[in-house]
């Protein structure tokens, strides 16, 4: 993303390694295979060992209880019709590079219906959501919110009509101090979609998203009043319009909040506010992985794999703001 650079290293997986690797659906097989059993079959019944492998069913049977077990039983790829290579090309489109890819261009690139490439995606944004889940900030952080997505009524500013928006908690850590007059390195960042921009529900955003006893820094806005008797060490720096402070205390959020509606605007045009919080985990499943870009396909797999899948039926019957 501009201004976060990205350190040296290996280079992210070329399309010609993919096809290497998983263009024939027979090796993506053998790929999920290895990575969900690496010492072999394991019945998710009763811990046997397998009998052997039925190649038309792609089961195997439990030597102890008979069980027959996909290795996609139990994960987002459970009972699916679309072959595992397109899966496989989903995955590395969404893991590679920082748009991702429309729904309507994945449904292109593999062949299915724009509702199948939809829900692809979701799922496996679903897997880079649990993943991101658990994360916790740390040290110094800047935290702000924002509206993304949608039209708005008025400038956009908290407290005014907002019209199919919604409001995105962001935190990024500052990992050291920058050169000389630069900005601070930034570290992880942290984004959640909230219900409003109340005390309680930026409380509950930063309870699951910045450890106790960090430093957060946030503008003098009312709602983040408080912190400090709930164990933050928290600076609440009057911005009005001084850009000097902006740049020196809150260089990360802003840019953070930029990128992400360039993101959904660019690749999503307008995302439904319903289905915002599994965008905004993308984007920041990207964001906090800048410095992996060769693993980034295998461990987008891997997190496929260790997801329970949502259905379409779920997708659609999720409330408006959650
Ligand atoms: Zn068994």
């Amino acid at each position: 993303m501009p201004g976060m650079k990205k350190p040296k290293g290996k280079g992210m997986m070329t399309i010609r390694q993919f096809r290497q690797l998983f263009g024939e659906e027979a090796r993506c097989w053998e790929h999920l295979t290895r990575l969900r059993w690496p010492r072999g079959f394991v019945c998710p019944r009763c811990g046997g060992g397998s009998r052997g492998y039925m190649k038309a069913k792609r089961v195997h049977e439990c030597r102890a209880c008979g069980y027959q077990g996909s290795v996609t039983a139990g994960t987002i790829f459970h009972k699916t019709r679309v072959p595992l290579s397109d899966w496989f090309w989903a995955i590395y489109r969404l893991s590679q590079g920082k748009k991702g890819i429309s729904a309507l261009q994945l449904s292109k690139e593999i062949g299915v219906s724009y509702p199948t490439a939809w829900l692809i995606a979701h799922k496996i944004r679903k897997a880079m959501a649990d993943r991101e889940q658990g994360r916790q900030l740390r040290g110094l952080v800047e935290v702000d919110e924002g509206y993304v997505g949608g039209k708005a009524r008025g400038s956009g500013r908290i407290g005014r009509t907002a019209q199919h928006k919604s409001i995105v908690a962001v935190a990024v850590e500052h990992w050291r101090a920058g050169a000389p007059g630069r900005p601070p390195i930034p570290g992880r960042a942290a984004l959640a979609v909230i219900p409003d921009a109340t005390t309680p529900s930026l409380r509950t955003f930063l309870r699951a998203k910045v450890e106790l006893e960090s430093a957060v820094l946030t503008d003098a806005f009312t709602s983040y009043s408080g912190l400090t008797p709930r164990g933050y060490a928290h600076a609440a720096i009057p911005l009005g319009d001084d850009r000097e402070l902006l740049r020196r205390f809150f260089p990360w959020v802003h840019i953070t909040l930029s990128n992400l509606k360039r993101f959904l605007l660019g690749t999503h045009h307008k995302p439904q506010p319903k289905h915002m919080k599994r965008y905004v985990a993308e984007f920041a499943y990207r964001l906090n992985r800048r410095w992996q870009e060769a693993s980034l396909f295998h461990r987008l797999a891997r997190a496929c794999l260790s997801t329970n899948t949502i259905t379409y039926k779920d997708l659609v019957a999720e409330p408006e703001l959650t």
